[in-house]
């Protein structure tokens, strides 16, 4: 019996991915580079291995797949995909589909999608998040590509997907690369939530000397309200862990150096790209790329010692409080930024991005998923083409009431010495936002003394130039 789809990169998403499809009744043909990892997988799928057909040469492995052919790659990105792809293209007739399911860059999945496009291949450009566990047991699937070719594979991808009220977290987004674009901005906002909640956890363990466990408790105790979230909840859980091997909290024996693999990155260069700012997130890519410089770190802190200002807040409930919607707030200025580079992108790539899918397809089986992204589906329901969410009437409410939580905490933090990149990026994007009259007036004037860019007036005179003279 020929399998209904096939898959490429038997790693940790691809073999999670496979049991996935097994499981939910399609015959799945799967393929790895390595062929002993084939073997290895079938013997280990247990009752799920009847809907899985090993092979061990990507010859057996088309021949397995019933035409016209999905094939997924879920495979390291960058150029393995290319040398995939180029291994795939003389044994597929045309009429198939080859879904890139890694974290490819969009702009690669655009060039593969336009390279596919007079081999009589199509090319879907697929984002899944959710990480090893949604792969196994429900992901949020992110697609870009044809209309056609999404039809083709919708029914074995919602069947894969995660459910929010019944409804798979998964969906057609638009053309080319519209997938792999939102996925990189889920990534990208999942690096501020994640910095941001990492900055509380310095505010607790440094300003306030607080322990791991403790700390864990207080976001156990905030996973039960407007902050409830997948973040929040392993948060708790892994400061609540203990080293086997020497007793102590194991976050504390942790080297605090974070990594990245580039999505994080991309979301900011396309951002920048676009003119629009993503500054929540940009903070948090530099601070995990400031994180990697430990010896830098280890250096500086022998010369400038830390500072000895006691953190400004008593320790008690309503400082508990303002932690609590000091990071909801800044968690905010993320998602809106967030969603104002995809809406921008949007424009730029002719794709109708629909907003409120993209935030319900995040609502289960993603890294970012929490309560809060249901306020934005309907938030974008309701407007959907809002300048920026912030502004709707639901979130300016939440901004309004937790604006001042944020700033007091910030400011604390500052005083005491604390690192708050993110955080205080959120703020003056607040700030600056809300800002009618900003001071960009006096960058002009400087624009035009030095490189005569000319200005406009407020009040709309035809004058453009200052008296600057030889100087100017
Ligand atoms: P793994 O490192 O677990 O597996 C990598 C797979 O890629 C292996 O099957 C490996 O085959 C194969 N591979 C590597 N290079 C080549 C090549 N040149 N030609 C053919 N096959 C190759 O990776 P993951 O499963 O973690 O990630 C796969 C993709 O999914 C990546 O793009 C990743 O960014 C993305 N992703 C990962 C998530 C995660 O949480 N891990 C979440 C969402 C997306 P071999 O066994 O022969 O080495």
């Amino acid at each position: 019996e020929l399998a209904e789809i096939g898959l490429i990169g038997l790693g940790v998403m691809g073999s999670n991915l496979a049991l996935n499809i097994a499981e939910k009744g399609s015959r799945i043909a799967v393929f790895n580079r390595t062929p002993s990892r084939t073997a290895e997988f079938v013997s280990e799928a247990g009752s799920l291995a009847e809907n899985i057909v090993g092979c061990e040469t990507i010859e057996a492995f088309v021949a397995a797949i019933r035409p016209p052919r999905p094939i997924i790659i879920m495979i390291k990105a960058g150029e393995a995909v290319d040398q995939q792809i180029d291994a795939l293209r003389p044994l597929l007739p045309g009429g198939d589909i080859v879904i890139d399911a890694g974290n490819a860059n969009f702009r690669d999945t655009i060039a593969r999608f336009d390279r596919l496009k007079d081999t009589g291949l199509t090319f879907i450009g697929m984002g899944v998040s959710g990480g090893e566990e949604g792969a196994r047991h429900g992901p949020s699937i992110m697609v870009g590509g044809t209309r056609q070719s999404y039809a083709r594979v919708e029914k074995v991808l919602t069947s894969i997907a995660a459910r929010y009220e019944g409804d798979p977290c998964c969906a057609w987004l638009g053309e080319g690369g519209a997938g792999h674009f939102v996925k990189t901005i889920h990534n990208g906002i999942e690096y501020a939530d994640m910095q941001m909640i990492a900055e509380i956890y310095g505010v607790l363990r440094d300003g306030l000397g607080k322990s791991a466990g403790d700390i864990g408790a207080i976001f156990g105790q905030w996973n039960t309200g407007r902050l409830n979230s997948y973040l929040i909840e392993i948060t708790e859980k892994v400061l609540a862990a203990a080293d086997p091997q020497t007793g102590k909290a194991l976050v504390d024996m942790i080297l605090d150096r974070a990594g990245q693999k580039g999505t994080g990155k991309w979301s900011v260069i396309e951002a920048q790209q676009m003119g629009v700012p993503a500054t929540a997130i940009e903070a948090a890519v530099a601070a995990r790329s400031l994180s990697s410089m430990k010896a830098e770190r280890q250096a500086a802190e022998a010369i400038f010692g830390t500072p000895r200002c006691a953190f400004p807040m008593a320790d008690g409930a309503p400082l508990l409080k303002d932690l609590e919607l000091a990071l909801f707030a800044a968690k905010i200025a993320a998602y809106a930024q967030g969603f104002a580079v995809m809406a921008e992108a949007s424009r730029e790539f002719a794709w109708s991005l629909p907003m409120p899918t993209i935030a319900r397809i995040w609502r289960a089986g993603c890294i970012i998923r929490s309560q809060f992204l249901d306020e934005i589906t309907k938030a974008f329901t309701e407007q959907p083409d809002v300048a920026n969410l912030i502004v709707t009437p639901a979130f300016s409410a939440m901004v309004q009431e937790s604006l001042p939580s944020l700033r007091r905490i910030v400011a604390a933090a500052v005083t005491a010495g604390i690192p708050v990149p993110a955080l205080s990026s959120a703020l003056s994007y607040f700030d600056a936002y809300r800002q009618a009259r900003g001071t960009a007036n006096l960058i002009q004037a400087q624009r035009d003394f030095f490189g005569a860019h000319g200005f406009d007036r407020i009040d709309g005179l035809p004058i453009h130039h200052g008296p600057w003279g030889a100087g100017g």
